[in-house]
């Protein structure tokens, strides 16, 4: 599970202040490079640790922290207030259309979990109480059209495909009318998914988005992939525009670097985690929970 490193050094690093009683100065300024180095050994984006260790600091310093009884847990109290805010804050939920229909668009590279994202996210739905409906946008790879109908039937969703089809954009069209039509209430669309970013991806990425005008985009980055994974986000973000973000594969990164950079490098929070390879491994991602595992 993603942390693990991190967590064991932060914890070691406020254990030896709270042996200490009244703190200085100085031992607020060690315990902050063993936080800062704890940051960098987890693959946290460097401008990132800086800002965050600075403003840590100068809360302690501008705080109470000094002539308070108890200066470690102050310390641990505002590190653990900064570690919420540096992940988006509060629990970032899905928007659903107020007109009764929602429309999520699943973006994201080859090999991330992209399509294994839209059988968890349908599973996730259908247990929220919805009626989703999946569709298939991939017109490069008929074995992501095979492999999403795969999905679907495990999670008892139906799919929607077009394989004569060469444009997607009106494939995810004529789905989400098919949707409306049979009284599903949520579509989700099945993007292309590349090795890296390129323009031809992005722009019909772009014209998918123009025409079926989605509700919520959901960009897929792998956290093994750690702060090539918060690059990817930022590209995709300035380019097509994303409304949250899902890091897969946290269960295997025990780093977890991409998700304490990744809200504050591309502006957007992250809405689940990716915890395992079968359906029901998608989480909310909630920032409070993280810390608190992070601190102990
Ligand atoms: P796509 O190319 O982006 O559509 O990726 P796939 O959905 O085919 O997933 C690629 C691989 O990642 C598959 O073997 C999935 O089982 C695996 N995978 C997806 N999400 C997770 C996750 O959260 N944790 C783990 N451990 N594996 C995952």
């Amino acid at each position: 599970m993603a942390f693990e490193n991190l967590s064991d050094k932060l914890q070691s690093a406020f254990k030896k202040l709270k042996g200490k009683g009244v703190l200085t100065e100085a031992d607020i300024n060690d315990a902050m490079r063993e936080v800062k180095l704890a940051l960098l050994e987890a693959d946290v984006n460097f401008k990132v640790v800086k800002e965050f260790v600075n403003d840590v600091k100068e809360k302690c310093l501008g705080s109470e922290v000094l002539e308070s009884l108890t200066p470690a847990q102050q310390i641990i109290k505002i590190v653990n207030q900064e570690l919420v805010d540096l992940m988006g804050g509060t629990n970032s939920k899905l928007t659903y259309s107020p007109s009764g229909f929602t429309t999520i668009m699943m973006v994201g590279l080859q090999g991330t979990g992209k399509t294994t994202t839209c059988g968890k996210l349908a599973n996730y739905l259908k247990q929220s109480g919805k009626k989703p409906m999946l569709c298939a946008c991939d017109i490069y790879r008929p074995a992501a059209i095979d492999q999403l109908e795969v999905v679907g039937k495990s999670v008892n969703t139906p799919v929607f495909t077009k394989r004569d089809s060469r444009e997607p954009a009106k494939i995810a069209l004529e789905a989400k009318r098919e949707a409306e039509k049979k009284g599903f209430d949520v579509l989700i669309v099945d993007t292309a998914g590349r090795l890296q970013i390129d323009e031809a991806l992005m722009d019909e990425l772009v014209d998918i988005k123009g025409t079926v005008k989605p509700h919520e985009i959901l960009l897929v980055v792998d956290a093994l992939t750690g702060q090539d994974a918060v690059n990817v986000a930022k590209g995709f973000n300035e380019k097509l525009g994303v409304d949250g973000i899902v890091m897969t594969k946290m269960d295997g990164d025990s780093r977890g670097g991409a998700a304490l950079s990744a809200k504050k490098v591309t502006g957007k929070p992250i809405k689940f985690m990716g915890m395992g390879e079968k359906f029901d491994a998608l989480e909310p991602f909630h920032p409070e929970r993280m810390a608190s595992r992070i601190l102990g």
